[in-house]
């Protein structure tokens, strides 16, 4: 090995420099580059987008589908309201439930038969 500051031919194991005195490398972990201040951190991070999961609309459909609030979660606005408005009436005349409860039983159907990719498709992008 050599002496980074002189290029004094150096044994290997010694310390110092005896041409210049600079401290060797030897034995010395060289810092990781990423250790660097000035070094720009990797802008690899982006905040996660607004992702629609097939499995929590899936559970949102088996547990609150009476009210639609898979459709909700889903940003079918539209759909998940009056399913929402049919099932809290449901709530005290059962036979509006019943409708929902169909309606969301279908849509559960619909999200276990829809592949990941045809989910992407319509509800991802
Ligand atoms: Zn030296």
């Amino acid at each position: 090995m050599f002496c980074k500051n002189c290029g004094q031919a150096l044994d290997n194991g010694v310390r110092f420099c005896p041409n210049c005195g600079t401290e060797t490398t030897a034995g010395v972990p060289v810092p990781p580059a990423a250790s660097d201040p000035v070094a720009p951190r990797p802008a690899t991070y982006a905040p996660p987008r607004d992702r629609k999961e097939k499995s929590i609309a899936l559970i949102l459909c088996l547990f609150f589908g009476c009210f639609g609030v898979h459709k909700l979660y889903l940003k079918e606005q539209k759909e998940g309201c009056v399913m929402l408005v049919i099932g809290l009436f449901g709530l005290f005349l059962l036979i509006p439930l019943l409708v929902t409860g169909i309606w969301s039983l279908i849509n559960l159907i619909q999200l276990l038969t829809m592949g990941s990719e045809e989910f992407d498709r319509k509800y991802n992008c």
